[in-house]
């Protein structure tokens, strides 16, 4: 199946099995459970029952799980209350006591600040490499056991090699895990690209709506049963209702993600065009470094890149951005409105050197591009007016 009729397909509940035949509806009805009742006490001791107690997984749950893992290609799907929970889940599931591992410098800051203030707590040393790195193995260690990706970068979009990545890493049974929210895994794919494991945030994309925090890990034939037993010894589960939000989220990711592409690339060659703007970093324009590997590795680009101003100070940038009317001022991305939030990657970078000028994050939703242009030009004429002021 392709990945559109996927995520139509996947994870739809069948009549009979998981839900009475007389009540087949469309989507899976919402299972609020703790409590699993079972039969008799053979039912109780049988290991190959589905269902054994709300922690462990409800039709509804599942459901989501199985279609997110038909999309990214692997074996099984764990869902989590965030998608910061996914990548602390995914690394203390594969990080031990006396292991080295290696963070890409542009992940999402979280990430940093859970290895740096967490995972060190338990004697794990962590390394940040420049994510565009010619040949990650010169940075393998004998202990050397989780390469962690995240590709495009947070904030700087580098793109990262995966496949080369992984071909260093897997023969020295290191685990790749690739944070995978930006593109969703509609977009990229980093199971079939050699990742063990794919993390998502499923508050942005995949849930699409602003209204959910959810996360998912999806892992490989070999990293599967390790990820299921760390994520039942942490306790982990999700909530019902953000899962069926999220289903119903999924079920429209690609006509979705098609307009926040179309949508963000008019925005990105518009930018271009400023005389106020020094770059714009977006993966699919031509002009950007990455762009080779990602038009090799990736089928879209999401709605969400960020725009490098010429040197101004932060009261221009400030009369830029907080003018907007049509951008929300917020963290996040991925809903159907438009977002923007300035960021300063020196304060989230050690192994790189970030010098350019003031950064601005946009997430392009699904306005028309004319009234978010408006909306820009007025708010380049502030920046402007600000400027000219000093
Ligand atoms: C937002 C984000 C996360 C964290 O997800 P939450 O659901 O907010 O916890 C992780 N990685 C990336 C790349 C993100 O953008």
């Amino acid at each position: 199946m392709k990945d559109d009729t996927k995520i139509v397909q996947a994870g739809r509940l069948k009549a009979d099995g998981d839900v009475p035949r007389d009540v087949e509806v469309v989507n899976p009805p919402v299972y609020h459970a703790s409590t699993v009742l079972f039969p008799d006490l053979s039912a109780l001791s049988d290991p190959k029952r589905a269902y054994t107690y709300g922690r462990h997984g409800t039709p509804t749950t599942r459901a989501l799980e199985a279609a997110l893992c038909a999309l990214e290609g692997g074996v099984r799907t764990m869902l989590v209350p965030s998608g910061l929970n996914a990548i602390t889940t995914a690394l203390l599931c594969f990080a031990k006591m006396g292991n080295h591992i290696l963070v890409a410098d542009s992940v999402y800051s979280p990430t940093r600040v859970f290895c740096d203030r967490f995972l060190t707590r338990f004697g794990i040393e962590v390394e940040y490499y420049d994510p565009r790195l010619g040949d990650i193995a010169t940075l393998f260690r004998p202990n050397t056991s989780v390469v962690f990706c995240e590709s495009p970068g947070s904030q700087t979009f580098e793109i990262q090699d995966l496949p080369a990545i992984a071909a260093a890493a897997r023969p020295r049974g290191i685990i790749v895990m690739s944070d995978n929210t930006w593109a969703s895994p509609l977009f990229y794919k980093p199971l079939p690209l050699g990742a063990h494991l794919s993390i998502q945030s499923a508050t942005k994309y995949i849930a699409g709506h602003s209204d959910v925090m959810l996360g998912a890990i999806t892992a490989d034939a070999e990293t599967a049963p390790a990820l299921v037993q760390g994520y039942r010894l942490l306790g982990q589960a999700a909530a019902p209702d953000d899962v069926y939000a999220t289903l119903r989220g999924l079920r429209t990711l690609s006509v979705r993600m098609a307009r926040h592409q179309e949508n963000g690339l008019a925005l990105a060659r518009w930018f271009q065009a400023r005389p106020e703007v020094d770059r714009v970093l977006h993966p699919a324009l031509e002009s950007f470094p990455g762009h080779p590997i990602w038009k090799r590795d990736f089928s879209g680009a999401s709605g969400t890149f960020s725009v490098v101003l010429k040197p101004c100070s932060t009261e221009a940038v400030a009369a830029l951005v907080e003018g907007l009317e049509l951008f929300g001022l917020g963290y996040s991305f991925g809903g159907y409105e438009s977002l923007v939030m300035p960021a300063d990657p020196r304060t989230i970078r050690t192994a790189t050197r970030w010098q350019s000028g003031p950064l601005v994050r946009f997430h392009v939703g699904f306005e028309d591009v004319d009234d978010l242009v408006a909306d820009l030009t007025a708010g380049f004429a502030r920046l402007t007016a600000k400027e000219s002021r000093k």
